[in-house]
């Protein structure tokens, strides 16, 4: 989509650092990261969030949530065998909750302990 960044980032327009890339999605650091490890991972199809989702998009976003897994492996982050260690996987929908980009994306977020509730 014209003028969305992500979707420049997706085709490679604006650069961006990289760390797992498939037909589906597209996941990089966020240039503002808000602990050690801070991943996005976008869909390739332009989609504004979930609150615009459909049915059809069942799949890209489970796919998403598979790909923040298989990334806090990759990087480290994800429990081991006693619970310990972990990530937190957040969708901030709508500009209330904190979205300020308008192309749906996951965080992942770790590298450090978290609070709850967040902010
Ligand atoms: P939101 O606030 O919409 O949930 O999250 C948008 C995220 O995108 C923010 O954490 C912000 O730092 C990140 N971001 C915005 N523009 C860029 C960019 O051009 N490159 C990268 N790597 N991250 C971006």
């Amino acid at each position: 989509m014209k003028d969305c960044i992500f979707c420049k980032i997706v085709s490679k327009e604006v650069p961006s650092k990289g760390v797992y890339e498939d037909d589906m999605v597209y996941a990089f650091h966020d240039i503002n990261p808000v602990a050690p490890i801070h991943i996005l991972i976008v869909p390739k199809k332009h989609i504004l969030g979930i609150q615009e989702m459909q049915e059809e998009d069942e799949k890209v976003v489970g796919h998403m949530l598979y790909t923040a897994r298989i990334i806090a492996e990759k990087l480290g982050i994800a429990p081991d065998e006693n619970l310990n260690r972990g990530y937190r996987l957040v969708f901030n929908v709508g500009k209330d909750a904190g979205q300020s980009v308008f192309h749906l994306h996951l965080h992942l977020i770790g590298g450090r302990q978290m609070s709850w509730p967040p902010g």
